[in-house]
């Protein structure tokens, strides 16, 4: 498999540390607030990669973080603590929000059929391993005391000015005015391992005994600490956000390798971001959607996946409720083929002609040379396609969809467990339409729409709960 190494700026040959196994860490959640559509898009990508991984006969390791102390406001150290904040919002301890939120998290992301991780680490629970690794930079001399806080001395490791192609002078304008006054830091880059329970921070809920004295971890030596315990000094991938390339991926670069004199990370993946009316969807932005509000409106979490596919990894995607409405037609059509080449092709199974072996064969070689190149997806969706228009007969192409969805994971078979399939939206459409003509006495024309229905394939029972509808099973 091929991949875009951020850090080198080529796509590279994935070749793992250990032979036969990857170790993949992907940057969590900071929960303290809902996750919302562009983080489900990054958290599919992590999903997808590691079902591409694992395709290619790695053993994967995947772990992923869960931020519940010391991410402030900024990623700069500045402003509160997420969490703290959240809490006082809420009304409830730092605890209560961050147990809500993870949990909350991990069962959207069940509802995207994202594969949990391997592990999944909360930074609380992992407070005497970010203190070794602190002690260890200031041993070293990378890191310096302070009255407020520790800090790492990016002065004292020159590769830090030019990560990911971020030069330090565009950095510094990038970070705000008043931002990096009144600290003890020596240098507005130096970020902090340890923060004191000191000044602003005199009455943090969340706060451990150190060498430096009580007070709570910095946010970004989590990362460093939880992927060198699980998967070694040098970690196969690492993946995050693209704005992660600003500040906090440099910062876990810059503490790990200066702690083990080892490289952190071989390949470095980042997405890019979900926009909606051409701005990054975020909670500072306000236009943020949740999985929920995409289920209310009709469209189902698969769809959405399915959404997410339509975009390469590196190329920012718009979101628009009729690109939803395009992606749940597709997602749509794909299920109601698989369910319905099943249901015909009971009996058994016609040999292959040579010429069609050799297209079904050519089709699978495709789509396996898009996902292991640089996972491009539009592609091997695009390919999808093709073979659905194909001759191949329909069963076969069922066999294909289904095993290909072993790596986009968008649950196919799961409309055949039990014949449970889902209406397409056409027919929830038709179905919505006439229960409004009902209710206001249009008889007929109510009548005309069920027909309508019943031509697709779907029949509406009237109960007390509003119509529902029931797939017609010799359809
Ligand atoms: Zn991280």
């Amino acid at each position: 498999m091929r991949i875009y190494n951020s850090l080198s700026r080529e796509i590279e040959e994935v070749v793992p540390v250990k032979k036969g196994k990857i170790g993949m860490y992907t940057c969590g959640m900071t929960v303290y607030d809902y996750a919302h559509i562009g983080h489900g898009r990054k958290y599919v990508y992590d999903d997808v990669l590691r079902r591409i991984l694992a395709n290619n006969g790695w053993e994967v390791t995947h772990v992923q973080n869960v931020t519940d102390v010391g991410h402030l406001v900024s990623d700069e150290d500045e402003g509160e603590d997420k969490m703290e904040k959240g809490a006082k919002r809420a009304g409830k301890t730092v605890w209560e929000v961050a147990r809500f939120f993870e949990k909350d998290f991990f069962e959207t992301n069940d509802r995207l059929n994202i594969l949990r991780p391997t592990v999944v680490a909360r930074a609380t629970d992992y407070i005497s391993e970010m203190i070794e690794l602190a002690a260890k930079l200031v041993g070293k001399g990378f890191a310096y005391d302070t009255p407020e806080a520790v800090y790492f001395d990016v002065g004292r490791w020159p590769r830090y000015d030019g990560l990911f192609g971020m030069k330090m002078s565009e950095k510094q304008t990038a970070v705000r005015e008043g931002v990096r006054s009144g600290t003890y830091k020596k240098h507005p880059e130096d970020f902090a391992l340890w923060f004191k329970r000191v000044g602003r921070f005199a009455n943090h809920q969340m706060h451990w005994d150190s060498p430096w004295g009580d007070g709570f971890p910095g946010w970004h030596i989590e990362c460093s600490a939880m992927a060198m315990k699980y998967l070694g000094a040098t970690v196969d991938i690492h993946t995050g956000g693209v704005e992660h390339q600003m500040v906090h991926h440099p910062n876990e670069i810059a503490q790990s390798e200066g702690a083990t004199s080892k490289q952190f990370v071989k390949y470095w993946v980042h997405y890019a971001h979900l926009m909606m009316d051409g701005a990054k969807m975020a909670k500072s932005v306000g236009n943020v959607l949740m999985v929920k509000d995409v289920e209310a409106r009709g469209f189902s979490p698969m769809a959405l996946r399915y959404l997410y596919l339509t975009a390469h990894y590196r190329t920012p995607l718009n979101f628009t409720w009729s690109s939803m409405a395009a992606a749940q037609r597709a997602y749509d059509k794909l299920k109601e083929f698989v369910v319905v080449a099943r249901q015909k092709g009971t009996g058994v199974r016609a040999e292959l002609s040579r010429e069609k072996l050799k297209k079904l064969e050519g089709y699978g070689d495709r789509f396996g040379a898009a996902i292991n190149n640089d996972m491009k997806l539009p592609e091997a969706m695009a390919v999808v396609w093709e073979m659905m228009k194909s001759n191949v007969p329909d069963l076969d192409k069922a066999e294909a969809l289904l095993d290909w969805d072993g790596v986009l994971g968008l649950n196919l078979s799961a409309a055949l467990v039990g014949g449970k399939a889902e209406p397409p939206i056409e027919v929830r459409e038709l179905a919505a339409v006439r229960d409004t003509l009902r209710q206001q006495g249009f008889y007929v024309r109510a009548d005309e729409t069920r027909v309508e229905i019943e031509k697709m394939g779907w029949e509406v029972e009237d109960t007390k709960m509003g119509p529902k509808l029931k797939k017609i099973t010799n359809y």
